[in-house]
């Protein structure tokens, strides 16, 4: 297998986890978080959104968080940004990263952002200006890449043009989400086929959702392609909308356990990751689908009298 030896991880919960709870977070436990992954090596982070505040009030807090932060370890912290107003208030807080967002499909990115797709691309191009007077790098994420919960098949070929465009406008990469959860196997290695024909030597990340019990064996996929960028978050916070009860991202502890029994390189502490996850699981205040925070390691040994029976 062409399996990469390092892959790098970008934590999401503090952005794309916290956005879908209610309660608001305070500030302090954000910079927290956020300053305990950086300590326990995860190399990018996606901090926090430029988002209007009314539209995501548990992210209001952006340029607190940002201010808060320790940035003195060097871990990437990217930040979402939906307009030049956004990209502006990013600049301002001197973000390491903007990442912009665009459906694959135009049902979802009207539902969305009220817009179509072409208009989201080309509100891009100020995002990109303001990005570059200020020296910050762009990437780019496509939402419902591998499939639409209104439209249902996405064609890779628009997921590939999408990705040529983030290249013509000289992002540093596009990263595809499987916003609700319909990517599979053969549908990871369609797109990212057409990602690396239509946009060759373009940075590639790869969201994944549980929903359907199968983001890690779509990572296995991405693996065995070669794609050596994941997105994740702690716990596997955060939920579907179109699915109340369902799982959102991929848990970033059992990503990290898996590559780890697989000899790949993350620079992640995994117990380390592992307490940070169980700290916000008590933050939130609901149980977080995460296995290994509740598992442990594989060889996390038990003591004989520490149960009555080893049943089953
Ligand atoms: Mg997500």
């Amino acid at each position: 297998m062409n399996h990469p030896q390092h892959v790098q991880i970008t934590e999401v919960g503090p952005r794309d986890g916290f956005q879908a709870e209610r309660s608001f977070i305070p500030t302090a436990r954000k910079i927290e978080f956020i300053d305990r992954l950086v300590e326990a090596g995860v190399p990018r982070i996606e901090a926090t959104s430029f988002v209007s505040p009314r539209a995501v009030p548990q992210l209001a807090d952006a340029e607190e968080v940002m201010r808060g932060v320790d940035r003195s370890r060097g871990a990437v912290l990217a930040a979402l940004v939906p307009n030049k107003r956004g990209a502006l208030r990013a600049a301002e807080a001197a973000v390491d990263e903007m990442v912009v967002f665009v459906s694959a499909s135009e049902s979802h990115n009207r539902k969305n952002v009220n817009r179509p797709t072409e208009a989201s691309i080309a509100g891009f191009e100020e995002v990109a200006r303001v990005a570059g007077e200020a020296g910050i790098p762009v990437s780019g994420a496509i939402s419902v890449a591998f499939g639409c919960p209104f439209e249902g098949e996405v064609a890779p070929m628009r997921v590939g043009e999408i990705a040529h465009r983030f290249q013509q406008l000289g992002f540093a990469g596009a990263s595809l989400g499987d916003t609700t959860g319909m990517a599979t196997p053969p549908l990871v290695a369609a797109a990212v086929a057409a990602v690396r024909e239509a946009a060759p030597g373009l940075g590639l990340s790869l969201h994944f959702h549980n929903t359907r019990g199968i983001g890690l064996a779509n990572v296995m996929t991405g693996l065995g392609l070669g794609v050596d960028r994941y997105e994740s978050s702690f716990g596997g916070i955060g939920g579907c909308p179109f699915a109340p009860k369902a799982t959102g991202n991929i848990c970033t502890e059992d990503l990290v356990y898996l590559l780890a029994e697989m000899g790949i390189d993350t620079g992640i502490d995994l117990r380390k990751l592992s307490g940070i996850a169980c700290d916000v699981e008590v933050a939130v205040g609901h149980a977080l689908p995460g296995q290994i925070m509740k598992a442990g390691l594989r060889l996390d040994l038990h003591p004989m009298d520490s149960v009555r029976v080893a049943q089953g």
